[in-house]
């Protein structure tokens, strides 16, 4: 189903996924007048305590996801790894946005990246390996050293492995399990951008300001936007995104992650078929948050205004934060302009996202830091 559908407020979205970023979607939606059902197997998730209804059942339960397709209007998701075949079921009965097909292009990195350089999208040089066979001539080919990456499922640097030579790359392959994994240059990269944009059925394309990344741990850790980096190279950035979202045919929102060279040349990193992190900071930023953003692509509505309002940066609450305790709320939202997101999780594990702070207006970026550092210290962030 593909043709173009126009799902109105007071009718049914459908997520797949229940995590924070359905949660948040789920909000807007309910602000906007529809009724929300998510599916998971979970229960009591982040979105399923915002929906209308949660639906809990594996996604290979296919009578479940058959009952599910037939309950809504339009069906989206929050997360890519959704089956193939469950995305594909779902689709022979009501429209999904992105596409099964979009989908599953984006669950493996090397679909991925092929897809992306077929397209004439410069990705990061990359080497499929399917064999142990195939390493030796693959760090000839890239030179130097190299982040080995599993193929699926990989997400916030799980899977991943930099090797520098080819004992370490047969240490990975080993390590990883020894399946199709991917190959690609490490890149000496001067910083790390994204952007969030969307594309309706329409053709209809408009982007979020580009912002700039910064990672602990490989998980995102503080984004900033607009980003400081030159005119030409924001340009080019949102026009690298505008053709990606074209070359996968993408309805809804995608991000896509860049590597900045020193040069100011742009390498495609990855790419996510829904909002994203690094757009969270939207909600307080722009008139239209990425949320609401999606809604809109995925319902055949206009797409909404993402021009900034105002500068804005954000940090992840990560469980670590809870590891002396309760994190010290009063203190940060003793701060000016802090927004504070919490995601409704109840067990706070280490690397786990259980929330955000954003700040908007002036020194942002500084300012957000200092209203997680209060979390810590208390005092507003003074110690
Ligand atoms: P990913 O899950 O592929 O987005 O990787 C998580 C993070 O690891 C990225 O945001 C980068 O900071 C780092 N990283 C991944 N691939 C590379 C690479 N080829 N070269 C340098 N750093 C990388």
């Amino acid at each position: 189903m593909s043709d173009s559908i126009n799902v109105l407020p007071g009718q049914t979205i459908g997520i797949f996924g229940s995590g924070q970023l359905g949660r948040m979607l789920t909000q807007v939606a309910k602000r906007m007048g529809y009724t929300v059902k998510v599916f998971s197997p979970d229960s009591n998730t982040p979105a399923g305590q915002v929906a209308d209804e949660e639906i809990t059942a594996a996604y290979t339960n296919m009578d479940a996801v058959r009952a599910f397709a037939n309950s809504v209007d339009v069906i989206t998701v929050e997360f890519e790894n959704i089956p193939y075949e469950t995305l594909q079921l779902a689709q022979n009965i009501i429209p999904v946005r992105p596409s099964a097909q979009v989908l599953y292009i984006a669950q493996n990195r090397l679909r991925e990246k092929t897809t992306l350089q077929n397209a004439g999208l410069p990705v990061v040089p990359f080497k499929a390996i399917h064999a142990k066979t195939d390493i030796n001539d693959a760090l000839e080919f890239l030179g130097g050293a190299c982040v080995m990456k599993t193929a699926g499922f990989g997400y916030d640097g799980k899977g991943q492995a930099k090797v520098q030579d080819a004992a370490q790359a047969h240490a990975a392959y080993s390590q990883l399990g020894e399946g199709t994994v991917i190959l690609e240059a490490f890149v000496a990269f001067e910083t790390e951008v994204s952007v969030v944009a969307a594309r309706s059925q329409d053709n209809e394309f408009a982007a979020f300001s580009v912002a700039e990344n910064h990672h602990a741990n490989h998980i995102l850790d503080v984004s900033v936007a607009p980003c400081t980096l030159g005119k030409d190279v924001q340009e080019n950035a949102v026009a690298l995104a505008k053709r990606t979202l074209e070359a996968l045919g993408v309805i809804g929102v995608m991000c896509v992650e860049f590597f900045v060279l020193p040069s100011g040349e742009l390498l495609i990193n990855e790419v996510a078929p829904r909002p994203h992190n690094s757009g969270h900071l939207t909600i307080e930023a722009c008139a239209c948050s990425q949320f609401e953003q999606q809604l809109r692509a995925v319902c055949g509505l206009p797409l909404g205004d993402s021009t900034p309002l105002h500068e804005a940066a954000m940090v992840n609450l990560l469980g670590d934060l809870w590891a002396n305790g309760e994190p010290d709320w009063q203190a940060a939202l003793a701060l000016p302009g802090v927004q504070l997101h919490l995601y409704g999780k109840a067990q706070a594990r280490a690397g786990r996202k259980m929330g955000h702070i954003t700040v908007t207006g002036t020194d942002a970026l500084r300012r957000v830091k200092q209203a997680r550092q209060a979390l810590m210290l208390g005092n507003n962030g003074v110690s």
